[in-house]
């Protein structure tokens, strides 16, 4: 027994856990969303910070927590990543994600995949079951059936309300229409209300960042991309230093917003690179990054961040960012608008 609590106390902990995660960043007002809505992306932000604080709690890798708070939100057709994903003109779901381990900097990232039910898993199978940090198209969905990652019809990630988004988008742009996808269920005769305000089709990428008992920081990042993408375009989330970046040595950050100017900028990198070398607190790095480097280049959107001695920061230049943290022992905050904490 004695022996038992020796060896407790000579692994206890060094570290206190900590979560903070994101669902997207743009054009979210308290004026224009009814109260319904509002709720529901409460709900699904608390149960996604809820299945990986549950995986922290227990002594769990933050590989291991991203991981599983991302697939909660992946399934959830609020949030485009996954299931709710946005289409592309061509109306196709292709889907990005990536994840990054901030004790060894390996990372696995993947592009336009189709037909995998969780993107943020087959990045993570990329990371740890093949030589290579990114794979795109036929060729990851192949190597993700290849070590048994659950596949699906590409209609899976089929929502209605997205479909008639890019619809209304296409319209109002003059471009071609394409066909309803294969395998989608029958139109509805009732029009699908909007689900939120304007602007929400360009909405709901989602990422988180952790820091486990371990005292590791990891990140990952996952989306349909923009609303009618076409010629394969793959913005920033699954590239490694720009919408997703961890290390121990500094930071972990997911971004969210117009991923080509994230890229431009290397954000997450760069976020990190601040802290490591100019010393800065993580919230001064991710406001330089956000509201003077992004917002100079006229580019729009936030990121979340973790340090492995626990400072959690956000930050967003756009009217709201879909947001929660919880630190262990602390209280769950989950935000939305601009003008809350
Ligand atoms: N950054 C994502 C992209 O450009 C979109 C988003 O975060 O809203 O693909």
């Amino acid at each position: 027994m004695v022996t038992l609590g020796v060896t407790a106390a000579a692994q206890a902990p060094a570290h206190h856990w900590a979560i903070v995660l994101h669902g997207g960043a743009g054009v979210i007002e308290r004026r224009t969303m009814d109260p319904k809505t509002e709720a529901d992306y409460r709900a699904s932000l608390a149960q996604a910070v809820e299945a990986g604080a549950k995986i922290l709690d227990r002594g769990g890798s933050s590989v291991d927590a991203v991981e599983a708070a991302i697939q909660v939100l992946e399934d959830d057709p609020l949030f485009n990543a996954g299931r709710g994903a946005v289409f592309t003109a061509d109306g196709k779901n292709e889907l990005d994600a990536a994840i990054m381990d901030g004790s060894n900097l390996k990372a696995g990232a993947v592009a336009d995949v189709t037909r995998t039910r969780h993107p943020i898993s087959l990045a993570r199978a990329v990371m740890e079951k093949s030589p290579h940090v990114m794979l795109v198209g036929a060729g990851a969905d192949d190597f993700s059936a290849s070590v048994g990652l659950e596949q699906v019809d590409p209609s899976f990630f089929f929502t209605e309300r997205r479909w008639q988004s890019l619809i209304k988008q296409l319209k109002k742009e003059g471009r071609p229409i394409p066909p309803r996808p294969a395998g989608a269920p029958p139109q509805p005769l009732e029009p699908v209300a909007e689900i939120d305000a304007p602007g929400a089709h360009e909405l709901g990428t989602v990422g988180m960042v952790a820091l486990d008992r371990r005292g590791n920081v990891a990140a990952g990042t996952s989306t349909g991309g923009t609303q009618a993408k076409q010629w394969g375009r793959v913005g920033d989330s699954p590239i490694i230093g720009a919408g997703t970046y961890a290390s121990n040595a500094s930071c972990a950050v997911s971004a969210t917003g117009a991923g080509e100017y994230f890229i431009r900028l290397t954000v997450a990198r760069e976020v990190c690179a601040l802290v490591q070398y100019k010393g800065m607190t993580l919230q001064q790095a991710a406001d330089q990054v956000i509201h003077k480097e992004l917002t100079a280049l006229h580019g729009d959107g936030g990121l979340i961040a973790i340090t492995p001695d626990g400072q959690l920061a956000w930050s967003f230049n756009t009217p709201g960012m879909y947001r929660a943290r919880l630190a262990e022992g602390g209280k769950l905050q989950v935000g939305l608008f601009s003008d809350e904490p």
